[in-house]
């Protein structure tokens, strides 16, 4: 199940991410991939760490080395 829930560090909302496993490097987990929640309101950067079954562990409100790719994530689904 690729849509994960989980909540935004910026406006404490629960979002809703798409990730596929070619949108991390699998160099080491927790692997980091940057997520905006875009909503017109919120639309700030955070980065969130991914487990090997895709599954969020946490996130940070800024921008962290490591992510290759920049996910949207979304008020519903
Ligand atoms: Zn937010």
């Amino acid at each position: 199940m690729p849509i994960k829930v989980a909540m935004c560090p910026h406006c404490n909302k629960r979002v809703f991410i798409r990730i596929e496993e070619s949108d991390i490097s699998p160099v080491r987990y927790p692997a980091p991939v940057w997520v905006i929640h875009k909503n017109g309101i919120c639309d700030k950067l955070s980065t969130y760490y991914v487990d090997s079954k895709l599954g969020v562990s946490y996130n940070a409100p800024e921008k962290k080395e490591g992510a290759i790719k920049t996910l949207e994530a979304l008020d519903k689904m």
